[in-house]
């Protein structure tokens, strides 16, 4: 018989939706609070996994608050981000575009430039270690107002290394799109690419928002179209794609249970979707597990497993030579494996 799960976890992956704070290690976590002059509102990794129960959306982003403010100097972000591709590359994740909310850092004191210098030094490190790429996004964080995204686009300017793409995350329901709409049309100009996280604790409003004001080319979430059926008809026709997070939304109550998920309905649909882990240590998942949820939730056969790993290169910020190279890649790669597996089974 063929283990479908081993021939999950060998497909090729590509990760699009990753904090680089909700990636923290809970043992790193500890470190980071004894490397730094952070308060210690935790002190064994059990106690770490406790304090990541979350009982709703906004008691999720009271326990990120407290875990970004433990990041008290830049270098740690070296740490942080090897870390995150280090336990990607384990899952066969190919390419990364991981996101850092630069804002909510830089407002507690620390440097922009020394941490994203910091940031680049840890995805260097682990391309040299383990083969992986990875590029960045930095998140805005809407809660800081429009003004505030502003003089990111000023920092992102001078010093955009390995930056491809902005986005908005933070409370959705308090900080509607419309008023982001200039700045994202100076990103537009600055040659960024756009995303937005949209529908996870909001409604089908802030997702057709994001579309129709910020010009997105992709949607973080975008669970809550499922509740309009034209929505999901405009999302198909404009050929936009979703970043869905199925553990992440789980976790914090967006879904009630993995079957009820939207992403097997906008998948069916044609419908570019994409898996993706979010904060992987703090909903305790990673690219394999989601990988192998859907397959036994919601029926995904591994074919089409592997038919999100190329949505998500597809729709991924790298060049079109790029994809292109990586694409054929990956489909050798996948022959090798079903013929290695199916042999091995004869
Ligand atoms: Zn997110």
């Amino acid at each position: 018989m063929v283990n479908t799960e081993a021939l999950i976890r060998a497909l090729p992956k590509v990760e699009q939706h990753v904090h680089i704070v909700g990636s923290t290690r809970p043992e790193t976590l500890l470190w980071l609070v004894d490397d730094g002059e952070a308060e210690k509102p935790f002190e064994t990794v059990a106690d770490v996994r406790r304090f990541f129960q979350y009982r709703n959306f906004s008691h999720f982003i009271e326990v990120y608050m407290t875990v970004f403010r433990c990041i008290t100097r830049e270098d740690q972000f070296q740490r942080l981000t090897y870390e995150l591709l280090e336990d990607d590359a384990r899952c066969n994740v190919k390419f990364v575009e991981a996101s850092f909310s630069a804002p909510d850092h830089v407002r507690e004191g620390l440097d922009y430039g020394l941490m994203l210098d910091a940031i680049n030094r840890g995805v260097a490190n682990a391309r040299r270690d383990f083969g992986i790429h990875c590029n960045l996004r930095i998140d805005l964080v809407r809660n800081y107002g429009p003004d505030f995204g502003m003089q990111v686009l000023d920092w992102i300017e001078n010093k955009g290394d390995n930056i491809v793409s902005i986005d908005i995350g933070g409370s959705e329901e308090k900080f509607p799109p419309k008023p982001y709409a200039r700045i994202y049309e100076r990103a537009r100009e600055m040659g960024l690419h756009l995303v937005a996280h949209a529908g996870e604790a909001a409604g089908p409003q802030s997702v057709r928002d994001a579309i129709d004001y910020l010009h997105v080319e992709r949607i973080g979430h975008g669970v809550t179209a499922s509740q309009d059926p034209h929505l999901v008809d405009y999302i198909l026709r404009r050929n936009i794609a979703i970043e869905m997070c199925p553990t992440s939304n789980l976790r914090t109550g967006v879904v009630p249970c993995l079957e009820k998920h939207p992403i097997r309905a906008f998948f069916d649909k044609g419908i570019k979707v994409t898996v993706n882990t979010d904060d992987p240590s703090m909903f305790n998942t990673d690219m394999n597990n989601e990988y192998i949820q859907l397959h036994k939730r919601l029926n995904f056969t591994v074919s089409e497993l592997f038919q999100l790993t190329l949505n998500a290169l597809d729709t991924s910020f790298l060049p079109k030579a790029q994809k292109a190279r990586i694409d054929k890649a990956f489909k050798e790669e996948y022959k090798d494996i079903i013929t290695v597996l199916c042999n091995h089974n004869d």
